[in-house]
């Protein structure tokens, strides 16, 4: 069973011991070296967080170097807002500056071409006349063998011509390609002459209208880790049956020995609740179903960060669930529980009231303010303490009141006393209505005995209510968020997540009632409103405060339920 304590104190998995076998046996003179090779179209995931902390952390911990790669290869789709806040989300996550200058694919973009004309010299590759269509059609299936391309057994001279007039920009987008020769009737569809180069005539956010090619995935990945050095290419599951290709450019161009990477595949991050799919979360942000990439609601990096998420929390996290070999998804309560857990620890507490109900005190000394102390975390000692006035007049929660309680309900009721947080006790007297008969204040008296949170005469309360003083209030708001999909795994049953798409995942809060100390917080720290979550405040905008995470740990149920 899973469960939520300390990762393991030695660290290991399939990766680790692939890395412990090539320094035993000096495959790389001892050296480890990786990327994180995202495509700079669009912002990252918690998904792409799994892969940093996994190459981040085996560099780490064998001295050798991480390098971030913009692998961008397609011009259509990529920018540098992407490039920029790859960057900087990235740093955010790991707590740290890069230690190395980022690498863009852009820059071997003459290095891949001079090898593709190797290629094309050696026999092992020919500019296709056919359109992408069709070469899709001719590759077959797992049971049909492809067939071979008209234009396959071109001689290497046309080829040659074909491929550089490719390149000065004398055909049109879908005009050619060009594609590797191995086999039409390969088991491996990947091998059935997969194309290196496509034309494409849109400006590259880097390279400008220099090139009119631009390499596939398939042909730019490995050859780029060969020329970085990179010893262990870690990449998602789904590129597995792109491993044979993967070796086999490395083999065409000869690069062996210790300069020849490796690809090994580890499981995608799933999570319940949630989808990953870059394509998906676009749709989301271009359709306006969020506020954005950096909405509190999205599982990017970006919106961890609006909702306060701490990046340790999401690193240790990472580091809990570990790198698997089969696909499977993780119930987003864990990674929930390791937010919660961190901010228990570090976040402090402060008293703020979401929907206000106004409480008189009808004994109260006029004008009197009472400064009460609170402990500011009660796990950590050396967050200290503060002092909260306590006047006549506070704002409760309504919900902490009910007119006709029902069974079980022990919070304030007409008759009843309950414990005010750091306060006195009270009891509700009499109920003011408006026309309408909502309520709209409660004339309640308070017993200056119980100063101490206790009863001298020992008598008991069974609730404690928190509260602000609303002459010292101030007033803010707060954004509640639920899921984003309202089933486990979002487009399971109609084959379109949209299609789950909770509307109720946002509730704004305005007119909130604050502490007055709310106001002097460190910038950006999340704070916990006692018995209501964690908040964090909005960088922007003063007193608006994003839930972070509720109180409650969901995490804890679902293991007890196993
Ligand atoms: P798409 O969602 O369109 O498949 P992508 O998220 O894979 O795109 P890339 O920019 O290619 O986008 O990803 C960069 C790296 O992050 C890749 O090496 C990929 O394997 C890894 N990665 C992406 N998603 C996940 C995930 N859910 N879990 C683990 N690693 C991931
Ligand atoms: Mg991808």
């Amino acid at each position: 069973m899973e469960t939520q304590g300390e990762p393991p104190i030695k660290k290991s998995n399939f990766i680790i011991d692939l890395v412990e076998a090539d320094l035993d046996s000096n495959r790389y003179d001892g050296r480890v070296q990786t990327r994180f090779p995202p495509e700079p179209n669009g912002f990252l995931h918690v998904g792409h967080a799994k892969a940093i902390c996994l190459n981040s952390s085996i560099a780490n911990d064998y001295s050798g170097v991480f390098n971030l790669r913009y692998d961008d290869t397609n011009p259509v789709t990529e920018s540098t807002e992407f490039v920029a806040s790859i960057k900087d989300d990235l740093q955010w996550l790991l707590g740290e500056e890069l230690k190395t200058v980022p690498l863009h694919t852009s820059d071997y973009f003459k290095q891949l071409y001079l090898w593709a004309e190797d290629l094309i010299m050696k026999g092992k590759a020919y500019v296709d006349d056919q359109d992408v269509k069709t070469i899709s059609k001719q590759r077959g299936g797992f049971q049909e063998t492809g067939l071979n391309s008209p234009y396959r057994d071109r001689g290497t001279e046309e080829n040659l011509h074909l491929f550089r007039e490719m390149r000065a920009g004398k055909f049109y987008e879908g005009e050619c390609v060009l594609r590797a020769k191995i086999d039409m009737g390969h088991d491996n569809m990947n091998m059935r002459d997969p194309i290196m180069y496509r034309v494409k005539t849109e400006e590259h956010f880097r390279t400008g209208k220099e090139w009119n090619i631009y390499p596939t995935y398939d042909w730019a990945h490995g050859q780029s880790d060969a020329i970085e050095k990179v010893t262990h290419s870690l990449c998602s599951l789904e590129f597995e049956s792109h491993r044979e290709l993967y070796n086999w450019f490395l083999d065409q161009l000869e690069i062996t020995g210790n300069q020849r990477p490796y690809q090994t595949e580890f499981a995608r991050l799933n999570f319940t609740y949630t989808v990953l799919s870059k394509r998906l979360l676009k749709y989301l942000v271009e359709d306006k179903i969020v506020d954005g990439w950096d909405d509190p609601r999205m599982p990017t990096l970006r919106g961890f960060r609006k909702r306060g998420y701490p990046a340790v929390a999401v690193r240790n996290f990472c580091e809990h669930i570990g790198v698997a070999k089969t696909n499977g998804t993780h119930e987003i309560e864990l990674l929930e529980s390791f937010i919660r857990n961190n901010l228990n620890q570090n976040a402090e507490r402060r008293m703020a009231v979401l929907n206000p109900l106004k409480v008189t005190i009808t004994n109260w000394p006029e004008g009197h303010v009472d400064m009460r102390q609170a402990i500011n975390n009660p796990e950590d000692e050396s967050a200290g303490t503060r002092e909260i006035p306590f006047t006549g007049s506070l704002y409760i929660e309504r919900e902490d009141f009910m007119e006709n309680p029902e069974p079980k309900y022990y919070r304030l009721a007409p008759g009843r006393e309950v414990r005010l947080r750091y306060g006195y006790f009270i009891t509700c007297n009499k109920i003011v209505k408006d026309k309408e008969g909502n309520v709209t204040e409660l004339l309640c008296s308070y017993d200056p005995e119980t100063s101490g949170g206790k009863a001298p005469d020992g008598r008991k309360v069974k609730a404690t209510i928190h509260w602000v003083s609303a002459e010292h209030a101030l007033e803010g708001s707060a954004v509640l968020y639920d899921r984003l999909f309202s089933t486990e795994h979002p487009g399971a049953e109609t084959g379109e997540p949209l299609d789950d798409i909770n509307p109720n995942s946002k509730t704004l809060r305005e007119c909130i009632k604050l502490e007055p100390s709310i106001g002097d917080l460190t910038r950006g720290s999340v704070v916990q409103f006692e018995r209501l979550g964690y908040f964090h405040p909005d960088e922007e905008i003063p007193l608006l405060f994003h839930r972070t995470v509720g109180l409650r740990d969901e995490w804890a149920n679902i293991v007890k339920r196993r």
